[in-house]
């Protein structure tokens, strides 16, 4: 009987859940060991922001779906790697061994050289912060005056949430104090004209855009950029970019620049064809994926079938990695803006087809695991 273990129940090993069955009927035991129980799609995660969506929309219960799959779960963080005995540590203390093995442990907010007051920040990552986020700001809103927020990151995530966070305010009748910081020009990976409609979409909803600043220190309620210059918030959100986790440098497995587990085009390491990882946590040795849920989600099928051909000695499939991806950003109040490649456009039907590829998504995922 081999071992497989699943580290993270992040998108790309939602797949697997489902052929546990038939993992366990061809003699091969099964273990998960997640640092949180719980599955959160970070799709419609701003919309939980702007209201359209709740709680129940976005979160799955990863640790009852596979426990009814008979599969232990173990909640723990995964804190070293020793290929050499095939050896996992666990955060406690603990450890354990597998024959194979496969990493979707995510990615996390970078705040290297960032001092922080955790009472007064919350990053966007991991994605179930963003009820946390919900919840001080409607706390906030509470004590009836307008919260000054400011939310750093002038990438897609920055502009989600400041838009979202503008409709929060507004549904609780208050005026909106939202401040995006952008450390250089705000959306500089949007084609030209998708920028500007972002950027007027943003001043719309009454955000104050600040670019070519840069967020150095939170203490208390003072907020200090680089340049010197100080501002005032009540919270301040992280989406200053993403970056794998350190445990794949911490344990001395080959690892792209940024730190991600470096794979080959089955998304097996390079070095250790028993250990396979997918989604913001790996670096292709064949150049960079985007780091986007939708990449995750379509390695999902094939790290499926990769782990299954591993245990059974089967044949690998390689993922292609396709020229550009379709990405719809939420802007608030039902509308949002679609890229692909240099296309792009924005208004309400583009927040309807978000609507329905996520819905359709979540609904899927929900039933494909009997969690419907
Ligand atoms: C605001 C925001 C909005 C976004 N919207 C979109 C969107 O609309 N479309 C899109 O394509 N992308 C979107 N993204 C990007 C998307 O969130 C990520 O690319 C995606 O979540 C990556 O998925 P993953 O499967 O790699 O990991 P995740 O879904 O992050 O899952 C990681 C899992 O690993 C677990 N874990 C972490 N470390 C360990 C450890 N050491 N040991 C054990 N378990 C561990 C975690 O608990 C979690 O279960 C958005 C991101 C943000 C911040």
């Amino acid at each position: 009987m081999s071992q497989l273990i699943l580290v993270g129940t992040g998108h790309v090993h939602l797949g697997l859940f489902a052929r546990i069955p038939l993992l366990h009927r061809k003699g091969h035991q099964v273990t998960v060991i997640s640092q949180s129980s719980t599955y959160c799609y970070s799709g419609m995660a701003p919309g939980v922001l702007g209201g359209q969506y709740d709680e129940n929309d976005i979160i799955l219960e990863i640790k009852a779906v596979v426990e009814g799959f008979g599969v232990r779960f173990i909640p723990q963080k995964v804190v070293h790697i020793d290929p050499k005995h095939h050896r996992l540590t666990l955060e406690d203390g603990s450890s354990e061994t597998y024959d194979t093995v496969s990493f979707n442990i995510g990615s996390r907010i970078q705040v290297e050289g960032l001092s922080l007051d955790p009472g007064r920040t919350i990053p966007a990552k991991p994605i179930i912060n963003f009820l946390k986020i919900r919840e001080r700001v409607e706390s906030l809103l509470d004590e009836n005056r307008t919260p000054r927020i400011i939310v750093a990151g002038g990438g897609p995530a920055g502009l989600e949430i400041a838009a979202n966070l503008c409709r929060l305010a507004e549904r609780r009748s208050a005026t909106p104090d939202v401040t995006l910081v952008s450390s250089g020009p705000l959306l500089s990976d949007l084609p030209a004209g998708a920028r500007r409609t972002a950027v007027k979409a943003l001043k719309r909803a009454g955000v104050r855009i600040m670019e070519d600043a840069r967020l150095s220190a939170v203490e208390d309620r003072r907020v200090g950029l680089l340049d010197g210059s100080k501002l005032e918030a009540d919270l301040v959100i992280l989406a200053t970019g993403i970056k794998p986790q350190s445990l794949f440098t911490d344990s001395g497995l080959p690892v792209g620049e940024d730190g991600g587990l470096l794979v080959n085009k089955y998304l097996q390491s390079v070095d250790h064809p028993d250990i396979f990882g997918g989604g913001d946590c790996v670096t292709p040795e064949s150049g960079r994926f985007p780091r986007i849920g939708v990449v995750a989600c379509r390695q999902n099928p094939v790290i499926t079938r990769n782990i299954i051909a591993a245990l059974e000695k089967g044949k690998l499939s390689s993922f292609r990695r396709r020229k550009s991806y379709l990405q719809i950003f939420n802007l608030g109040a039902g509308r949002a803006l679609m890229v692909k490649g240099c296309l792009w456009f924005s208004g309400r039907p583009a927040f309807r087809l978000k609507d329905a590829i996520d819905s359709r998504f979540i609904g899927r995922l929900k039933r494909s695991v009997g969690a419907a």
